[in-house]
């Protein structure tokens, strides 16, 4: 009987497991491998927005330079392609390397953590006690009790999909490809096209790669990627052979209701509960912020927490209410097109020939 297992040790979970009191029996099930040619990988973009980079100041934390990947880049081109604009936005997001970050994290977890690596949990039972939970690791199965269980296992997230249902979030799928980096100068970008995207799709330069990704409605997805692919050349984007291709769930809140935070000793953080911005996708400062709150329910050891943990993650489910406004302006093409002919924030690139 374990008091706490966490499933999933993604920035979410790794920062939970980093933070709970020493006083408690933990177990965290995780399916990743530390091989990058092997397992489960996370498809992210990998970069830092300035939120994420305030959490890592609160936790006292600094990134080692093996973690960041090449070049750093301060801009964002984005384009329309309804109406044909293009402009250059300032961002200050750090490049890094997302399996790297993963592990880096992971490696901080304290030694009194029981962790099952390259570990599926397969299925969840409430019992009267808690919860009874199997989990294959490296083939073998087995079963284990603990009071309280933390879904810190993302989008697809089996905590999630035993407590409250399938599909209670929107959800995409969101897929990326893998190129070697043959333009003249790496760059990021966002993409927005009416006829094939209902959000955004994206592109960034990585360690001599050129990643090209976006969120695609469930049907069709692969086909509506290829579509875009091809549609972005006369912009451009040179693809060259595909080096990789990765698939997951991507989770985009459109109302408050659409938040799970748990209940009955279940607890939902990171991607899991829906803390990701459905405007820009990023979602790690929202993964380190509610797995540093839960830690501190937890650790007070007070009567009620799944009520205590609604209520401390307010602020974050109030801060992507805001995102959800933004990206309902952001992806209605009128208003964008409106904003993208401002200039506002356009910063014009200085031709040096
Ligand atoms: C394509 C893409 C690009 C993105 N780019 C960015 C970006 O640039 N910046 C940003 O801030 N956010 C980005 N995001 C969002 C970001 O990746 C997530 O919000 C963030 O990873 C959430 O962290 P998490 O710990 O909650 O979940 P995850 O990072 O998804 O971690 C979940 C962990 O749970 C484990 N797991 C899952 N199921 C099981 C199971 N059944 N048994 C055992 N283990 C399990 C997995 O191994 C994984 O390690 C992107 C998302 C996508 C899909």
């Amino acid at each position: 009987m374990y008091d706490i297992a966490i499933i999933g040790l993604g920035p979410a979970g790794s920062t939970l497991a980093r933070m709970l009191d020493k006083k408690f029996k933990i177990i965290a099930i995780d399916k990743k491998t530390e091989d990058e040619n092997k397992g489960f990988q996370k498809p992210c973009g990998g970069l830092l927005s300035p939120d994420a980079q305030k959490m890592l100041i609160q936790f006292n934390l600094t990134l080692p330079v093996n973690i960041l990947s090449n070049p750093q880049i301060f801009g964002v081109k984005t384009i329309d392609t309804g109406s044909n604009l293009l402009r250059n936005y300032q961002r200050t997001y750090v490049n890094v390397d997302r399996h790297k970050f993963d592990l880096w994290l992971k490696s901080l977890i304290p030694e009194n953590i029981e962790i099952k690596n390259n570990s599926f949990c397969r299925n969840i039972r409430k019992t009267e006690n808690g919860y009874l939970l199997n989990f294959v690791e490296n083939g073998k199965e087995s079963t284990i009790s603990a009071k309280y269980i933390i879904g810190a296992d993302g989008a697809n997230s089996i905590v999630r999909n035993t407590v409250y249902g399938k599909n209670k979030i929107p959800q995409y799928t969101s897929i990326q490809q893998w190129f070697r980096d043959i333009n003249p100068n790496p760059f990021y970008s966002c993409i927005f096209d009416r006829d094939i995207l209902k959000t955004c799709a994206w592109s960034i330069s990585k360690d001599g790669y050129f990643i090209f990704g976006g969120a695609f409605g469930l049907e069709k997805s692969r086909e509506n990627f290829e579509k875009l692919k091809e549609k972005l050349k006369k912009y451009g984007f040179n693809f060259g052979d595909v080096i990789k291709t990765e698939a997951c769930l991507v989770l985009a809140p459109k109302k408050f209701s659409n938040f799970c935070c748990g209940k009955d000793n279940s607890f939902l953080i990171g991607e899991a509960a829906g803390f990701i911005s459905p405007s820009s996708y990023e979602g790690i400062s929202y993964a380190f912020d509610s797995a540093y709150i839960l830690s501190k329910v937890l650790n007070s050891e007070i009567s009620s927490p799944n009520q205590k943990y609604k209520s401390k993650t307010l602020k974050i489910r109030l801060k992507i209410f805001t995102k959800i406004i933004k990206a309902k302006i952001l992806y209605n093409p009128f208003l964008r097109k409106m904003i993208m002919k401002s200039g506002i924030s356009n910063i014009n690139i200085i031709d040096e020939k």
